[in-house]
């Protein structure tokens, strides 16, 4: 190793960031010392990303910077919270100094979208593994969970469903999609959290997850974990071009419908809420749209769906029957 641990510390990890008042001590004391503000509850989520598991040994490390963080703010995004701090554990085979410059340049960039300050971690050696911790606010009277939706409820999505899955589908691993101008490439590598949309859905949805397994998966976890079913219309459902196109070509649904990584929010709301909800994603320049409404029956179900339309899809999905 040419640099040492502590140097790698210091020259990569310590001013990461948005500088924060917040932050009494950050990175290079045994703790971080933080404030939380009163009255406010404190959202906490961890995500692992695994070389060979999670990404493809080669993957461009700014975009895995990226990546590691916006899939924690993600989570942080469907709880209507708003980020605050980080934390990283990073596992690496070597001390590349490129691949840590890269990679914390894409962890960097983002962190100061979202005003976020890296308080602390730890840098270990072995197989390339990249854990982040964030910390977020979140009014307790205006928390979006998933256990709240209820019968009647409007389901809502933003963005558009498939697009990261169809990237990798198209040999998108570690290039660009063939065909499709880079465009879900970026989707696979750099998702784009939706922290504006839940903090303005929190207060208005009753439940809300973000899609990280795929639409059919995250919304079953609302309906079981709500005890309610829901009904979507596949006519309904937001499709990129490409998406739309590969659809057309194949007449194979299970991307947008079981397709991971786009990192969306899925959300259920009351229908007389619709013209604020709607109002909201229309001031944040969000695109979504409603696909479907919850209901009492247990499950998740396809209005729409030609016979075979799944054949790509796995096993698994037991939420998943046609009505
Ligand atoms: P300790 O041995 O007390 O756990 P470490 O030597 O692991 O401390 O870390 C020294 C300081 O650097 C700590 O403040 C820790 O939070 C921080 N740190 C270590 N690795 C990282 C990292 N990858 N990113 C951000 N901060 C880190
Ligand atoms: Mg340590």
């Amino acid at each position: 190793m040419a640099v040492s641990e502590f140097e790698i510390i210091e020259t990569y990890f310590s001013h990461t960031g948005t500088p924060r008042e917040d932050v009494v001590l950050g990175v290079g004391d045994d703790c971080a010392l933080l404030r939380t503000p009163p009255g406010q509850l404190l959202a906490v989520s961890i995500d692992t990303l695994v070389e060979g598991v999670h990404f493809f040994a080669g993957t461009d490390p700014e975009a895995l910077g990226h990546k590691a963080l916006a899939v924690n703010l993600s989570d942080l995004a469907a709880a209507g919270a708003s980020p605050a701090w980080a934390t990283l554990a990073l596992t690496l085979p070597d001390n590349d100094t490129a691949w840590l410059k890269a990679f914390s340049a894409g962890f960097a960039t983002l962190a100061e979208r979202f005003g976020v300050q890296l308080v602390g971690g730890d840098t270990t050696r072995g197989p390339l593994t990249i854990t982040v911790q964030v910390q977020g606010f979140t009014d307790p009277g205006k928390v979006l969970r998933r256990d709240r939706a209820r019968p009647g409820d409007r389901i809502g999505v933003t963005g558009t469903l498939g697009d990261a899955a169809l990237a990798l589908k198209l040999g998108a691993g570690v290039e660009p999609a063939a065909g499709t101008g880079g465009a879900l490439t970026e989707r696979l590598h750099r998702p784009s959290p939706r922290i504006e949309e839940g903090r303005a859905l929190a207060g208005l949805a009753n439940a809300a997850i973000d899609v990280s397994d795929g639409l059919l998966a995250d919304l079953g976890h609302i309906c079981s974990q709500s005890g309610v079913g829901a009904l979507i219309d596949i006519s309904l459902l937001p499709l990129s071009g490409a998406m739309a196109a590969h659809i057309k070509e194949t007449g194979d649904w299970s991307i947008p419908l079981t397709g991971g990584d786009d990192y969306e929010l899925c959300f259920t709301a009351r229908p007389q809420l619709t013209p604020k909800i709607e109002a909201e994603m229309h001031r944040l320049g969000s695109g979504f749209c409603w696909i479907g409404e919850i209901g009492q029956a247990p499950g998740v179900r396809c209005r729409g769906l030609p016979g075979g339309a799944l054949k790509g899809v796995a096993g698994g999905y037991e939420h998943f029957g046609t009505p």
